[in-house]
Order: structure tokens, then sequence, then C-alpha cells
């Protein structure tokens, strides 16, 4: 993307969009209950803040009709449980083709995260320090999470 010169709405949806049927996918296809359970932990946490995100930039690009906003947020809730849906059907492929899934599902929040949200974010200069704050504060509690999973993982 152009380096956040605005953050158009249209495509933070459509990488969510895409984010979510991958990641749907992903959980569709993962047959240990332990493991789904904590997935689902993770993605609930991370869409709130995507689906604040798409909000704020709804607002800030005016888009204002009630009926497009609810057809958006109703729309993209059913793209993740239609990705479990082919997950499902794809959960006797080998496990290889789950770690590219999630690798995909991966890959578009990272480029949700940096070249949608957080540049233009950073690019307005205003409370910068206190943006990076907390910044730093997400990661550290997302860091968190990833250990006690893998300590959950271990005692196993
Ligand atoms: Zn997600």
């Amino acid at each position: 993307m152009v380096c956040g010169v605005n953050v158009t709405p249209l495509i933070l949806l459509l990488a969510i969009g895409f984010h979510s049927i991958f990641e749907g996918i992903a959980l569709g296809m993962t047959d240990n209950e332990g493991i789904f359970i904590n997935l689902m932990i993770g993605v609930a946490l991370h869409h709130i803040a995507a689906t604040i995100s798409l909000g704020v930039s709804l607002g800030q690009h005016q888009v204002n009709s009630k009926k497009a906003i609810f057809l958006i947020f109703f729309g993209l809730s059913l793209i993740e449980p239609a990705g479990i849906g082919i997950g499902i059907g794809l959960s006797d492929s080998p496990e290889f083709v789950e770690s590219i899934v999630m690798s995909l599902a991966g890959g578009t929040f990272v480029y949700i995260a940096c070249s949608e949200i957080l540049v233009h974010e950073f690019e307005d200069k205003q409370h910068r320090y206190l943006k990076f704050f907390f910044f730093i504060l997400g990661s550290a509690a997302i860091t968190l999470l990833w250990f006690l999973n893998s300590q959950h993982s271990h005692s196993h």
C-alpha cells in the first residue's frame, strides 16, 4: 500500500476478510480440543482489536450509512464460520496443509497490523509516545499468552 496515505476501509475490510477465511479454515482443521480453545481465545482477542480498527476507519472516512455498517459487520461475522466449515471438510488432509493455511492466516494479520493500521496510526504525530507505549503493552500481553500457552502444552 502507498505508505498508509489513508487507510481505505475497503482494503482493511478485504484484508480482514481474507485473514478470517484462512483462520477459519485453520480452526476447522484443528482436531485437538485444547488447541482449538486456545486458538478461539486468541481469535476473540485480536478480532476485537481488528473490528475496532475497522470501525474507526469507517468513521474517519465518513461511512455513515447504518445499513452499510450493518452489512459490513454482519458479513464479516459470517466469514470465519464459513472458513471453519471448509476446514472441517478438509480435516482429513495432511498436516502440512493446516500449517500452510495457518501461515496464511498469520501472515495476513501481520500485514493488516503493519501496513493498514500501525503505519497509519503513527503517521499522525499526536500522542505518538502514548501509542507506542500501548503498542509495546499489547505486544507484551500477546507474548505472555504465548508463554502461558507453551507452558500449558509442555505439562501434557
Ligand atoms: Zn483473526
